[in-house]
């Protein structure tokens, strides 16, 4: 018998977590009637290029049932104005747990690789302070961070002022370029605008992956000219969005990705359920699909779009990365406090810990600021309530 550590909301103090719903500990997948469906027999390991397991009761759950449905790579977001550090300091447990489950479940396959990605998103903007500044800073210099997000506009919910969310969209876009770490975009309702900021400030210059793609190409357009990337995911399966299948169909196929946004936008047939980064596998076939691929040719699709997860997502350290120096230097500067007094203030901060604790292969992390910054200030915002974020 496994036993389980699990780490309850309540013992964690991460707020926005879902009520529990009834857990199966098996990798069945299950449609929101409860009734089991068969996952689409793939040749090809999958990637989820944007999952949130900081949101999901039992991320081990969540990366044991990857393993088991053929997802390999799962990238997990976290933002700096809430508590970053649970994931930073929860992925060696989770990896750890999963391969438990996976062993009881007679399942040899790997426990997927975990990267990160931190970035204040857009319903947070207004909490984006220099202390939280920081903060992204600490984990961004960990090399299990792998980009910057998810940041951007979201003028459909407004939770924070429009032009707060543009000042922390473009402060967030100068520091991925120190850092030479690509970006993940999340636009709702304001792609003119986020547009007109990445023409602004330039290109990220590691790379700008489009999050959450379910608009039609006319929209596209202007960003796969910039040069992005764009991640399918839920919505390219809904039943109504032949738009957004129009629009993958049409996206260079060495710019596509796959994701799900979990726990939020659960792809058919599993709507209305809490979506896991397992579910990928469903969004994947869809995929394949869509471009009219079967067999071989899907394979071979598929297994383009996984590398491109790997190639935007699965790099070496950046140079900024490589560097605690300039990841000092890039701290001094978030104090606020000009001179050797900032200097000190970032170098008292260095000691921290918010993000520091190794995780996974026991890498060290490089120098983090996070003991300083966090006391009182973590777990500020929760997302958008309605099942979509
Ligand atoms: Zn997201």
């Amino acid at each position: 018998m496994i036993t389980m550590r699990t780490t309850s909301a309540a013992s964690t103090g991460v707020a926005n977590q879902q009520d529990e719903p009834q857990v199966h500990w098996d990798a069945r997948f299950r449609t929101a009637k409860g009734r089991e469906v068969a996952p689409p027999a793939l040749d090809v390991p999958v990637a989820d290029t944007h999952a949130h397991l900081d949101m999901l009761h039992h991320p081990a759950l969540a990366l044991a049932r990857c393993a088991a449905s053929g997802v390999d790579f799962v990238v997990t977001v976290v933002d700096p104005t809430e508590d970053p550090g649970y994931t930073y300091r929860g992925l060696g447990e989770w990896e750890h747990e999963a391969r438990g489950l996976l062993d009881g479940w007679g399942v040899r396959a790997p426990v997927p690789h975990v990267r990160v990605i931190v970035g204040c998103h857009p319903h947070n903007a207004s909490k984006f302070t220099r202390e939280v500044e920081q903060r992204l800073i600490a984990c961004a210099g960990s090399p299990h961070t792998a980009g910057i997000g998810e940041i951007g506009l979201d003028y459909h919910y407004d939770l924070s002022p429009r032009a707060v969310q543009r000042e922390a969209f473009k402060r967030q876009i100068a520091l991925a370029n120190e850092m030479v770490l690509p970006v993940a975009l999340h636009l709702r309702e304001a792609h003119d605008d986020g547009l007109a900021i990445l023409q602004e400030e330039g290109m990220p210059v590691a790379g700008t992956l489009l999050h959450c793609f379910n608009l039609g190409f006319e929209v596209l357009a202007p960003f796969l000219k910039l040069g992005c990337h764009v991640a399918y995911g839920g919505p390219l399966t809904f039943k109504k969005c032949d738009e957004v299948r129009d629009a993958a169909r049409r996206t260079p196929l060495e710019r596509i990705v796959t994701e799900t946004d979990a726990p939020f936008m659960a792809p058919e047939p599993l709507r209305g359920t809490v979506c896991g980064p397992e579910d990928t596998v469903f969004t994947a076939a869809r995929l394949a699909e869509a471009f009219g691929l079967e067999g071989r040719e899907a394979t071979k699709m598929l297994t383009r779009v996984y590398e491109n997860a790997h190639s935007f997502f699965d790099r070496d350290t950046s140079s900024w990365q490589d560097n605690p120096k300039a990841i000092r230097r890039l701290a001094t500067k978030a104090t606020g406090v000009a001179g050797a007094a900032g200097a000190t203030a970032a170098a008292a901060a260095v000691a921290g810990g918010a993000c520091a604790t190794p995780v996974g292969g026991g890498v060290p992390d490089a120098p983090s600021l996070g003991a300083t910054a966090v006391p009182g200030a973590a777990i500020a915002g929760a997302p958008a309530p309605d099942g979509e974020e």
